[in-house]
């Protein structure tokens, strides 16, 4: 059969359209695989790029978090629940806040393992941290509910605020506000090993009891906030002792002018004063019977009148006594931040 002349045309229009369309769907391909391989590339690159400026940030300082116990020494316990899981848990998430806030973090185990609690302290040293934090739980064979805090026996200034940040963010996750203790449970005279062997400000923790079935809820159920919480101290901390230009533009004078009107206003109410008086001399103290009460007026006090007690901190507190070191907290806090 012979095709006309115009079927040849048609035949031949009918291969051009399809041609061009085959190009065109070719092109677009190409140009949506080189967009893909652009994409991957600046994906790539950036994240480079960020890596870089990670590995090349300093961090803004080193900080030394030691859970408390570990292997074969489990700590207090309480039925089938150990203080080294509690202590191991909650020092995880407070590593993660820190470093998230900048921070170099470092510690003294991160799997249930046993480690000596001198070494412990002097770990803390070979790592050239600039604070230190050991977290605990308390016990109590009868009552017994709250956070604490253990500095070192010579209630250096400087660890006496770590302590007492830490346990007002804590009071602020709902625990009950005990007090900054110099010296071991036992005694002022004495100091509890990562405390002595430590160089830099350093405390112990006592977060809640595990004793105290409120406790362990409040412990449980804001794990994540009261590791913020315990950082956010660190942190609060480490720019007041550190960081003393950060003051200036403001960025402190929150949590600054909160300490001291803590310290203040716990003076000024007057219950609160024996632990503040009673460490300060570094005499045996009535703190364990009064402590409760004294962080209970310090907390509510703290909230209810903070920003009123700011400006007179350093006024309240050296009028209620010289030789107080929460007062001595208050003046240092009123100087750096101011
Ligand atoms: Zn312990």
């Amino acid at each position: 059969m012979q095709l006309t002349d115009a079927e040849i045309r048609e035949i031949l229009r009918q291969q051009k359209i399809k041609k061009k369309r085959k190009l065109r769907t070719r092109r677009r391909i190409t140009i949506l695989i080189v967009l893909v391989l652009i994409a991957l590339a600046v994906y790539f690159i950036k994240g480079q790029i960020d890596t870089i400026v990670a590995e090349n940030t300093p961090p803004r300082g080193i900080i030394f978090i030691d859970p408390g116990h570990g292997g074969k020494d489990p700590g207090s316990g309480n039925g089938a629940r150990y203080e080294k899981e509690d202590t191991l848990r909650l020092a995880l998430a407070v590593r993660t806040y820190l470093e998230e806030a900048g921070f170099q973090v470092f510690m003294s185990h991160t799997e249930d393992e046993d480690v000596d609690r001198i070494r412990r302290g002097e770990m803390a040293n070979e790592c050239g941290a600039q604070l230190m934090v050991s977290i605990h739980r308390n016990k109590a064979d009868t009552g017994g509910d709250g956070v604490e805090a253990f500095i070192p026996k010579d209630n250096n200034a400087e660890s006496r605020l770590l302590g007492t940040n830490i346990l007002r963010n804590l009071a602020a996750q709902g625990f009950t506000l005990r007090s900054v203790r110099a010296g071991t449970l036992q005694s002022t005279e004495e100091d509890y090993d990562e405390n002595a062997y430590s160089k830099m400000p350093s405390c112990l923790v006592e977060v809640g009891f595990l004793s105290n079935m409120h406790d362990n809820e409040l412990f449980d159920n804001n794990l994540e906030n009261n590791a913020k919480a315990i950082a956010n101290a660190i942190d609060d901390t480490f720019r007041t002792l550190y960081e003393p230009a950060a003051g200036t533009d403001g960025t402190t004078d929150g949590s600054a002018g909160g300490t001291a009107g803590d310290a203040a206003s716990g003076e000024a109410n007057d219950t609160a004063s024996s632990e503040a008086n009673g460490s300060a001399n570094g005499t045996a103290n009535s703190v364990q019977d009064t402590s409760t009460e004294a962080g209970a007026a310090n907390g509510a006090a703290g909230t209810s009148t903070e920003a009123g007690a700011q400006g007179s901190a350093a006024d309240t507190a050296s009028g209620t006594s010289d030789t107080s070191a929460q007062a001595g907290t208050a003046d240092n806090t009123s100087n750096t931040s101011g």
